[in-house]
């Protein structure tokens, strides 16, 4: 997405939880423990990937999508399907999205990664004060040349 920004990874922890899990110093009950709204909201809002679950390898992940943000108000913390993502980005300045995948047959689920969303990371914005300031000085302008008179 255009706007997107300050993406953070999470493939790397992600990675460390799998190496835990294959070591047996964490069970699959500590990692497959999606809780019914994630399941709900993946089921309903996620974005279904190609990509098999890394546990069971018997389903294929679902990545879900959380928006944060003061702007949201009441919408924070919902989960939102990816085509909605770009429409929210042109209407509000900034917010956050946390992508979260879940496997709706064993319930693991991680964090996959953040970024930022919104018209602040249009570099367009810049564009529209620079007419602004013009019509200023024009103003100013035409204001000294009436005094002049
Ligand atoms: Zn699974």
């Amino acid at each position: 997405m255009r706007t997107q920004r300050q993406v953070v990874d999470y493939s790397l922890q992600k990675r460390a939880v799998l190496r835990e899990l294959l070591a047996g110093r964490v069970g699959t009950y500590d990692v497959c423990d999606a809780s019914p709204y994630l399941k709900n909201a993946a089921r309903f809002h996620g974005e279904p990937t190609d990509r098999r679950c890394p546990i069971c390898r018997s389903e294929n992940l679902t990545l879900v999508h959380y928006i944060y943000g003061d702007e949201l108000k009441q919408s924070a913390g919902q989960a939102r399907t990816l085509t909605e993502l770009p429409v929210l980005a042109m209407t509000l300045r900034e917010f956050q999205v946390f992508v979260v995948e879940v496997c709706l047959g064993c319930d693991w689920n991680h964090l996959v990664e953040q970024y930022l969303l919104g018209r602040d990371g249009l570099t367009g914005d810049s564009d529209g004060t620079g007419e602004q300031s013009v019509a200023a000085a024009d103003g100013a302008g035409r204001r000294r040349r009436e005094a002049q008179r």
